[in-house]
């Protein structure tokens, strides 16, 4: 018997080597990754950079406070902001901790301008926001929620994508609206360019800052951040999952306007920012920001869409719908996605399940056009066994 807490429903399964978009059993199994840790390790597994990079950081520094200054912190700030609409960064573990320091910063933005009324935050009906007791009761997902009130204040729920309600939703105190870019867990729901745009106008027009988290979708899009094709800036952006390659790491991205309420003393975190997280993350942006590489993401995610929509026009008795961009995918079925998770598992390919009866498919962003065919064989041989 196990001696972890039994909170995941885990398969019965382990794996002791990774290498790309491979993950190998003690006895020699190979299976075509698409969960990759569920959106994390972008670069795929053991990258050779990513391992050489945290290997030579190990043997220099690990761990130093954050009352002194981290060269690698000020770097990797230093390069997220150049490339991103962002002015700062707060470095945390995980998205969870992101999402909460958004909270944070959003509220502790009005305080300071002398709006404390100015405190609650609208989110959506199926968001995934994190685990915390404010990240959990901002997406009130009953399934996660219950049994852990009394419920946290400070959150007005809308359904996604009707904008009726989210007019109706927004008064004098509202702060801020928070959305995924990408909804992940929620099933890859993608909220189109123009509702952003729409979003952001909507901000403005009510002295509200915009949060889009970016934790699942971040590098995935063929851009730096999913919201990037609309034009349009939001104030404030989590990040986490893919900016380590999966080593834990988590980033608060924000403007200069909403950066004055985060003086001395406002936030922390002992390991946020430490510099073998930070060796992590530029090892990652050293990859990602070479020439094309988010090109060739966009290109391959087209391969990757018009593959899966090839095999949904032939079986749409059992895959109804290709959502996503890039290379984060969804189908959203027609038949169970848990029995066709497990079927895919039985052809050595590993996928993972959202909302609304969604797979998702996480690959590589290394990924080549040679395992996107693997993918295409496996999933196609399922359809076939399920039809
Ligand atoms: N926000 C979004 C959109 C997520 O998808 C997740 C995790 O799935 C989180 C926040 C929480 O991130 P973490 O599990 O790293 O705490």
């Amino acid at each position: 018997m196990s001696s972890i807490l039994d909170t995941y429903a885990r398969k019965p399964i382990s794996f002791s080597k990774g290498k790309g978009s491979y993950l190998f059993t003690e006895n020699g199994e190979k299976y075509l990754d698409f969960v990759q840790g569920i959106a994390t390790n972008i670069l795929g597994h053991c990258h050779e950079h990513l391992v050489n990079t945290i290997q030579e950081q190990s043997k220099k520094l690990w761990h130093v406070s954050n009352a002194f200054i981290i060269d690698e912190q000020e770097k990797l700030a230093k390069r997220l902001t150049e490339n991103t609409f962002a002015d700062f960064v707060c470095f945390q573990n995980s998205g969870t901790e992101a999402t909460e320091a958004s909270i944070k910063i959003a509220r502790k933005y009005f305080h300071k301008i002398g709006k404390p009324e100015k405190n609650r935050i609208i989110t959506f009906e199926g968001a995934f926001h994190g685990r915390t007791l404010a990240a959990l009761f901002a997406a009130n997902n009953p399934k996660h929620t219950d049994g852990f009130g009394p419920k946290v204040d400070g959150f007005d729920q809308v359904p996604f994508a009707d904008e009726k309600a989210l007019r109706k939703a927004i008064n004098k105190k509202t702060a801020a609206i928070m959305v995924e870019t990408i909804m992940g867990e929620g099933g890859i729901k993608v909220v189109p360019d123009f509702c952003i745009k729409g979003l952001r106008e909507l901000c403005d027009e009510h002295e509200i800052l915009l949060i889009l988290d970016e934790v699942q979708c971040a590098y995935r899009t063929g851009n730096f951040f999913a919201f990037e094709k609309s034009g349009v800036n939001p104030d404030i952006v989590p990040i986490a999952k893919g900016i380590g390659g999966g080593f834990p790491l988590g980033a608060c991205l924000v403007n200069k306007k909403v950066s004055v309420g985060m003086t001395e003393g406002t936030h922390g975190s002992t390991f946020g920012g430490n510099p073998l997280a930070m060796a992590a993350g530029n090892a990652v942006l050293d990859v990602i920001l070479e020439k094309d590489f988010f090109k060739n993401v966009e290109t391959k995610g087209e391969y990757f869409q018009d593959g899966l929509k090839k095999i949904k026009d032939k079986y749409p008795k059992i895959i109804e719908e290709v959502r996503g961009v890039g290379l984060i995918r969804g189908l959203k079925m027609l038949v169970d996605n848990d029995e066709f998770i497990k079927k895919l598992m039985n052809n050595k390919m590993l996928a993972i399940k959202a909302s609304e009866n969604v797979i998702r498919l996480f690959p590589s962003l290394i990924v080549s056009n040679k395992e996107l065919d693997e993918a295409f064989v496996k999933i196609e041989k399922v359809c076939k066994e399920m039809s």
